[in-house]
């Protein structure tokens, strides 16, 4: 297994440290998380978390938004805004780990028998969710998972990379981008305008301190020198 500069296997123990810091709270979703992204990591040969070129390969597909969806992303540092990180709602405990190098893919699926035998593997422990929490860390990954190898296609558009098409809307205007426009009668469409969307009664809006930017903060806290303007941008403007 190869190993990047600075990227350092960790153990069970301190990726849940991690993952639980990140979520916020330590929960049973948080430790059937980290074994999933663990064991689907594994079965790709990769490391937990994976190396920078690992990272380059890998697209992690969620299919619930629950506290096990953060423990997979925190493991995998699978993420939104680099397109590896892919959720589907699908209202599934379940993960899929893809190797965009070799097409190999792991489909990971916690069970349901495993929350009816977490009181065999902690059965001195009364309380459910405390049961729960320790019999997660000890039950083996066959009994806390089902594994299926399973082919994802994936289209251009749904790779890293910069965006690869965009167009209008012909009904709002709206910049639709990689592909996701839903043409009807040859004109694109977004998607809301086209199945309608998550939110309606959409009206544009003024708000209070509309014209509030970092620049009006720099403004208030630093006397106005006459200097010209450019110089106190902030840098990551220019
Ligand atoms: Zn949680
Ligand atoms: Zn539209």
């Amino acid at each position: 297994m190869e190993q990047a500069a600075g990227s350092m296997v960790q153990t069970f123990e301190e990726l849940l440290a991690g993952s639980v810091a990140a979520h916020g709270h330590l929960c049973p979703g948080q430790i059937v998380g980290v074994r999933m992204a663990m064991l689907g990591l594994r079965l790709l040969d990769f490391a937990a978390p994976p190396t920078y070129p690992q990272l380059k390969q890998l697209i992690v597909f969620i299919e619930m938004d629950r506290c096990t969806g953060d423990a997979v992303a925190f493991v995998t540092n699978a993420k939104l805004g680099r397109r590896s990180l892919k959720f589907v709602d699908y209202g599934i405990m379940a993960a899929t780990f893809l190797n965009l190098e070799t097409d190999q893919a792991f489909r990971i699926v916690s069970t349901e028998e495993s929350r009816d035998l977490a009181v065999l593997y902690a059965p001195a422990e009364p309380d459910y969710r405390r049961q729960q929490l320790e019999a997660y860390q000890v039950m083996p990954d066959s009994v806390l998972f089902r594994v299926q190898e399973v082919q994802v296609d994936l289209t251009p558009f749904d790779l890293p990379g910069p965006t690869r098409r965009k167009v209008s809307c012909v009904q709002c205007g709206q910049v639709v981008r990689d592909g996701r426009e839903v043409v009807k009668d040859g004109q694109p469409y977004c998607r809301p305008c086209a199945r309608g969307g998550y939110f309606r009664n959409a009206k544009e809006i003024a708000w209070g301190d509309m014209n509030w930017s970092p620049q009006s903060q720099i403004k208030e806290t630093k006397p106005r020198t006459g200097a010209g303007q450019l110089e106190e941008r902030p840098a990551l403007l220019s």
